[in-house]
């Protein structure tokens, strides 16, 4: 336990601390009209459901401010679907509190290429199923997507499946949203839209999910103005 106290961890902890005095040195203290005025209450107009990767934060990635989007990261950026039983649904938690209360306009699916919890899917990884039950639980949720992702692309190579894959996981998580009735009523009636992002950590574009092609386009001026 003791080592969790020094060492390394010292420097990687006092750099975030420092980081946050610099930040209200340099961003809250210039600003300050702007964060009281977030004090008083929030009203984002976008959900993100992103990755708990820490090369994939949202916020960084879209340059955007804080109160501009309601956030829940968790592993490989799944939407669970709607379930009826007593068990802890912190996403599915977050998902309601944005839709009936803060009453946001557009859920977007943030997904990412090298995605460490579907890799683990995709192969199937022994370690992460027989000894991690929280992970191979959760991961179960791609489960349709991964057989998908077998049949599309059977003769691709690795790196390959692994881009369909979480590509096919993040269709299911959009599927799945629409199993909530507060979201797919919400969606019939356009006050809501569903978005899937997925951000390209090796050559550093964004891909867009065109649901009339069920495909995914390069992000460009152009399209953002279309969206
Ligand atoms: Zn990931």
């Amino acid at each position: 336990m003791t080592g969790a106290f020094n060492g390394e961890c010292d420097m990687s902890i006092r750099k975030l601390l420092k980081g946050f005095l610099d930040f209200k040195e340099k961003t809250y203290e210039t600003k300050k009209d702007f964060f009281l005025k977030l004090a008083e209450r929030q009203q984002p107009r976008v959900m993100m459901i992103a990755c708990s990767d820490s090369r994939v934060d949202p916020a960084i990635l879209t340059n955007s401010e804080p109160g501009e989007m309601f956030v829940v990261r968790n592993v490989a950026n799944l939407v669970p679907p709607r379930a009826d039983d007593d068990s802890k649904h912190g996403t599915s938690a977050a998902l309601e509190f944005a839709v009936t209360a803060l009453e946001v306009e557009h859920i977007v699916v943030f997904g990412h290429r090298g995605c460490g919890g579907i890799k683990a899917l995709l192969t199937a990884d022994p370690n992460l199923s027989a000894q991690n039950t929280f992970i191979h639980n959760w991961m179960n949720i791609a489960d349709e997507a991964r057989r998908r992702t077998l049949i599309i692309a059977r003769d691709q190579p690795f790196d390959h499946q692994l881009k369909t894959l979480e590509q096919e996981a993040m269709k299911t998580s959009l599927a799945n949203l629409l199993s909530f009735p507060w979201i797919r009523e919400r969606v019939d009636d356009n006050s809501l839209r569903l978005h899937g992002w997925y951000y390209d950590i090796h050559d550093g574009n964004m891909y867009v999910y065109v649901p009339e092609k069920d495909g995914f386009e390069p992000l460009t001026v152009e399209l953002a103005d279309r969206l």
